[in-house]
């Protein structure tokens, strides 16, 4: 779950974090009666779940109350990469002395917490890790020693920061450590991270993305999943109470189990195809899951196929079949679809599919020549539309 930079900020105060001052607009007024109350001068930032929306024209500085209607009028509306801006946080502009870059995230690996650092901040970290690595310092920390102020101080004089910078900084990363684990984030981010010229650390920049499978835990959590923008495909998946992944390929795919859906997309990509999405329809394949699956799938304007991979275990072939059978009298699909399936009574449910295949409609007897079949189909329709355009 990705809070916006407003929303990460208020998590960062909630652990006792310097951020500046600032409120929420959605109109270009609100926006100029929020720079009246908190003070000149105020930045505007657009609020997207997104980053580099300073170089999209997203945030700028306002000394007076005609910039902020300006900014504000020409922020509100602005597509950055995709994400057309809602709303616009207004905070009291800082003074900037340097800017810093500090991070947690989980390293699967090592299994441990890496804490990343650095003084070269306010620009992409990926271009400070490619253009000069050693600008960065990582530590790996060990959940359960976690992160304590002497470890943090080693850390702070590894990145090089200068000693006005020192306390201040040691001081936040043992909060954004806390507010990380104890706020079960998956990602926490501050760029930049600021040293004002009067020598305080605060932070002026928030990425947060909380884990949401840890969201029971925290029922305030509530307000920042209201404010989540998703995949249009995804939500009309979830109405439907299907486990849905929207990705940007061609290939729809229709898989029961989550294990098998993976590997199914991992297939699709093996023998160079490009799934249009992860669907895993659980353990029962009737008429009404299978309909509603290729309904959201046959909503999905890029699919060119459809690749339905079941292994029958406790629902049976002959169940799978006539499911699949009975949504298609339901649906109309667009896309030509390719069937495997296997395990339980395959047999009897491969008699029940025989008299309705077609061109449209195949089967093939193994996972990976499926997999082939429905990529060929995706790649001819995409030419056959290239050569109608
Ligand atoms: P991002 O582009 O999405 O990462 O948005 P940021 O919040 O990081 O803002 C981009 C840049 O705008 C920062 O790196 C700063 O250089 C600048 N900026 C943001 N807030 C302030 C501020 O309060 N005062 C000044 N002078 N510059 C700011
Ligand atoms: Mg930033």
């Amino acid at each position: 779950m990705d809070l916006f930079e407003y929303q990460g900020k208020q998590f960062f105060a909630r652990y006792g974090m310097p951020v500046s001052p600032g409120e929420i607009a959605f109109t270009v007024e609100e926006a100029v009666a929020a720079a009246e109350r908190i003070g000149m001068p105020v930045m505007v930032k657009a609020q997207v779940h997104t980053g580099g929306r300073g170089k999209a024209g997203g945030v700028k500085f306002a000394a007076t109350i005609d910039d902020v209607r300006e900014h504000a009028a020409n922020i509100l509306g602005l597509d950055i990469s995709g994400h057309v801006v809602g709303r616009v946080w207004i905070e009291l502009a800082s003074d900037i002395a340097e800017e810093y870059y500090a991070s947690f995230t989980l390293d699967r690996s090592a299994r441990k917490h890496l804490g990343m650092l650095s003084a070269e901040g306010g620009v992409e970290i990926e271009t400070v890790a490619e253009e000069n690595p050693d600008a960065i310092a990582k530590v790996w920390i060990d959940p359960v020693d976690g992160l304590d102020e002497a470890a943090a101080r080693a850390w702070v004089a590894a990145a090089n920061l200068p000693e006005a910078a020192v306390e201040g900084t040691v001081d936040i990363l043992q909060k954004l450590y806390t507010a990380y684990v104890d706020g079960d984030a998956d990602l926490v981010e501050i760029n930049p991270l600021i040293l004002t010229p009067d020598g305080r650390v605060h932070v002026l920049d928030a990425k947060v993305t909380l884990d949401g499978s840890a969201v029971f835990r925290h029922e305030d959590y509530a307000v920042f999943d209201e404010t989540q923008t998703r995949d249009e495909r995804e939500t009309a998946a979830h109405a439907r109470g299907l486990q849905y992944v929207g990705l940007d390929g061609s290939v729809g795919v229709i898989a029961n189990g989550a294990g098998l859906a993976m590997s199914t997309v991992d297939v699709v990509n093996q023998v160079g195809g490009s799934p249009a999405n992860f669907l895993d329809i659980g353990g029962g394949a009737n008429a009404d899951v299978m309909a509603g699956a290729l309904e959201v799938i046959n909503n999905d304007p890029a699919v060119r196929s459809i690749f339905i991979n079941i292994f029958g275990g406790i629902t049976r072939g002959e169940e799978v079949a006539n499911g699949i059978i009975g949504a298609l009298e339901r649906v109309r699909i667009d896309a030509p679809i390719v069937i495997r399936l296997d395990g339980t009574n395959a047999e009897e449910g491969r008699a029940i599919l025989e008299p309705h295949l077609s061109d449209t409609l195949q089967m093939a007897p193994t996972m990976l020549e499926a997999a082939r079949r429905a990529v060929e189909l995706a790649a001819s329709a995409g030419t056959d539309e290239n050569r109608e355009a």
